[in-house]
């Protein structure tokens, strides 16, 4: 590449910037002085809420060097994209909006940049396939940032950070939150489960899971700063060991963040069925604080394509962990995911995933049809299922679970539930409420109204979302509201 590339390929980068910004301080970008004052970025975000979390901390190590977000590619000086490529339809929607900046057009003076799983696998091979581009930085080497863009601004016209060697998760003194009223939290990266149809092992990198006393200090200051809501996040997040001498499950920390006095929920993903054990329900069970609401993807019915996709469990072993939370005290809503077509997935085979689906009763299903992606194994197998019957297979999963979501929401018709309100919708009068099994509960009400708890009455149901009318209560003057640090969305 030249002269003009720089690799960042170690680990945590020994002049990286440390900024002297007081956790949980909302600092006006307009007013650091720090980095390039003036300049401008704008992030748009592909993919898991591990990637929108992942950008948030990027918005926030640019503000600390001083830029300042806006809402366009247009008004930005500095564009980046947060990739994802889980599915081939994510990873080319990347090169067609680098494709607006091609010579000579709107990229021309702006720093374009890459980041996430599409940067990790591409590489350096981006700036021979998409030359607008100055920065190519994989999601395990985000401490890397403050570096690469040193470099940047101080005139190298490329730079890359692509080690997956960091034994650091990615800390930042600043993250801008772009929630209000919920917080996520990555507690473990990476992923060593090595299942043959996923790029994360090859783009996140090794397992690294954070302290358990950090990741409880960093939720208190969280509460203290207003958040009600938390969500824990890792791509297995049940994986996640305490690395110090402390030496917490899984189970345990859930329950020493449920104990935090302030906080009023609490959720965590994505779950691997090989890790979920009894103590997570029992957890659930003692700490109403965690949430009714469990997502454990089992992504086939079938014992044998289980094992072509390297999953560590039979749909056996995975029906034994769905007793277990169905033996819950508490109705935990459940959620999973497909992926329909896989190498050799026979008719039979199919059916039974249709079968898993009909015995579960999940309340959300998240399905895909398969598509190989580079350097996983399931590459090297052969992709039997023609794509019109892979459509085909989709279609009909999709119908079952819609008739099992319709049947389920109508169970609920009259019963009472708390939301937080997430969102209001001018244009029908409503506000977006959120149950704790993570349904959506739209009812009349006002923008006043967002990160308030309200307790609300369904009335009707659809098989994606509830609607109901607010219940009012005694003392309902004095309603619980969420919102993020004083002052503004950013957050440590
Ligand atoms: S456990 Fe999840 S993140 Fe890890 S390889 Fe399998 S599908 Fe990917």
């Amino acid at each position: 590449m030249g002269n003009d590339l720089i690799q960042i390929a170690n680990a945590r980068p020994p002049g990286g910037a440390p900024l002297e910004l007081p956790a949980g301080e909302g600092l006006a970008p307009s007013a650091t002085g720090i980095g390039l004052g003036a300049k401008t970025f704008y992030i748009e975000t592909f993919g898991c809420q591990m990637n929108v979390h992942d950008s948030e901390k990027v918005a926030g190590v640019l503000m600390a060097r001083g830029y300042r977000p806006v809402d366009s590619h247009q008004a930005a000086d500095i564009i980046l994209y947060n990739t994802c490529s889980i599915r081939e339809k994510a990873a080319q929607k990347v090169f067609s909006r680098l494709g607006a900046f091609r010579k000579g057009s709107a990229g021309a003076g702006k720093i374009i940049g890459v980041l996430g799983c599409v940067a990790q696998q591409e590489g350096e091979r981006f700036f021979e396939r998409t030359p607008q581009v100055s920065l190519v930085c994989g999601s395990a080497s985000y401490t890397q940032l403050p570096e690469l863009l040193g470099q940047l601004e101080a005139g190298n016209r490329r730079v890359t950070g692509l080690s997956l060697d960091t034994e650091d998760c990615f800390e930042t003194e600043l993250t801008r939150r772009d929630n209000l009223h919920r917080a996520y939290l990555t507690i473990i990266e990476g992923c060593d489960q090595r299942c043959a149809f996923c790029v994360v092992p090859a783009t996140r990198g090794p397992e690294r899971s954070r302290s358990g006393a950090k990741i409880v200090a960093d939720c208190q200051r969280l509460v203290d700063g207003g958040y009600t809501e938390i969500q824990l996040l890792g791509q297995i997040v049940n994986a996640w060991r305490d690395p110090q001498p402390a030496g917490w499950s899984f189970a345990e920390l859930l329950a020493r963040v449920a104990e935090i006095p302030g906080l009023r929920r609490l959720r965590f993903t994505t779950s691997h069925p090989r890790y979920f054990t009894s103590e997570i329900v029992a957890a659930i069970d003692s700490h109403p604080v965690l949430c009714n609401q469990i997502h454990l993807p089992v992504q086939s019915g079938s014992t044998p394509v289980l094992a072509r996709m390297r999953r560590g469990h039979t749909r056996e072993e995975y029906l034994e962990k769905i007793n277990c939370i169905r033996g819950s005290q508490r109705a935990i809503s459940l959620s999973t995911d497909i992926i329909v077509g896989f190498c050799g997935e026979s008719e039979r085979d199919f059916e039974e995933t249709l079968s898993l689906l009909a015995q579960v009763e999940y309340d959300q299903v998240f399905a895909f049809k398969f598509s190989p992606r580079p350097n996983t194994d399931g590459l090297g197998f052969q992709d039997t299922i023609p794509e019109e019957e892979k459509s085909r297979r989709l279609t009909a999963l999709l119908e079952l679970q819609r008739q099992i979501q319709l049947r389920r929401n109508q169970a609920l018709l009259g019963q009472v539930m708390e939301v937080l309100v997430e969102g209001y919708q001018p244009r029908l009068g409503q506000a977006v409420g959120r149950t704790t099994t993570n349904r959506v509960l739209n009812f009349p009400g006002e923008p006043a109204d967002i990160g308030c708890y309200m307790k609300v009455q369904v009335t009707a149901v659809g098989p994606n979302s509830l609607v109901g009318s607010r219940v009012l209560e005694q003392g309902d003057g004095a309603l619980e509201c969420s919102g993020g640090l004083t002052g503004g969305q950013y957050g440590s």
